[in-house]
C-alpha cells in the first residue's frame, strides 16, 4: 500500500455532494435498503467523472494492492467506509472516503470496515512504517519496530484486503524485478 496525496474534490462532486448526501440518506430513511446508484451527471453517471483524479493519486494504481490498473479496464471506486443504508450512508459521497481500486481488491474488501484499517492518504501513514516486504516470498508483513497499535493496524489491514492473497506475492515479485522497481516504495522494504 503505497501512500498517496488526495487532491482536492473534482468539480461535480464539490459542487453536489452534501445534495446527493442528503437525497441518499433520504432513499435509505425511506426504504432501509435501497440501492446505491452513481448520479448522472452531464448524462455519464458520476463516478466516471471522478476516476481521473484517483487515477493521477495514485499514478494509476490500486490503492490497496498497488497493481497497476489500465486505464479504462478494470478499475472501479472503493467506498472506504461503505456507503450502505445502515453502514456509513453519510459517506457516499465523501471524497476523502472514495478509493481507486482493482476488481479483486473491491471483492476482497466487499462490505467489510474495520477501524484499524490503513488508508495511504491518512495523515503519518507511510509503508515503511506499518509493513515490511519480504522478497523470497513476496509477502507484507507489519514491521516488527512498528509500535503495538502501528502492527496491529498493519495485520488487520493485511487480513481485511487479503494482501497476501489473491496472486499479490508473486505480482509484487516481478514488479520488483522490473526496471522500475524504485516506483514501487515496497520493493526498498526488509
Ligand atoms: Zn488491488
Amino acid at each position: 500500500m503505497n501512500r498517496c496525496v488526495r487532491s482536492a474534490p473534482p468539480e461535480p462532486l464539490a459542487a453536489r455532494a452534501q445534495e446527493w448526501t442528503r437525497r441518499w440518506l433520504e432513499q435509505c430513511a425511506a426504504k432501509g435498503a435501497a440501492e446505491f446508484r452513481w448520479p448522472q451527471v452531464d448524462s455519464k453517471p458520476l463516478n466516471q467523472h471522478l476516476t481521473e483524479s484517483l487515477r493521477a493519486m495514485t499514478s494509476e494504481h490500486c490503492s490497496y494492492c498497488d497493481n497497476w490498473i489500465p486505464p479504462g479496464v478494470a478499475e472501479t471506486i472503493d467506498h472506504f467506509r461503505p456507503k450502505a443504508c445502515g453502514r456509513f450512508p453519510g459517506f457516499a459521497f465523501e471524497w476523502t472516503n472514495l478509493f481507486l481500486t482493482c476488481w479483486v481488491c473491491q471483492k476482497a474488501k466487499g462490505e467489510q470496515f474495520d477501524e484499524l484499517l490503513l488508508k495511504p492518504d491518512e495523515p503519518g501513514y507511510d509503508f515503511d512504517r506499518y509493513f515490511v516486504y519480504r522478497p523470497r516470498t513476496g509477502t507484507l508483513e507489519p514491521n516488527p519496530n512498528a509500535s503495538p497499535e502501528d502492527r496491529r493496524r498493519a495485520d488487520r489491514t493485511i487480513q481485511l484486503l487479503r494482501l497476501n492473497e489473491n496472486g499479490f506475492p508473486r505480482a509484487r515479485q516481478r514488479e520488483c524485478n522490473l526496471i522500475d522497481a524504485a516506483a514501487f516504495r515496497f520493493c526498498q522494504g526488509g
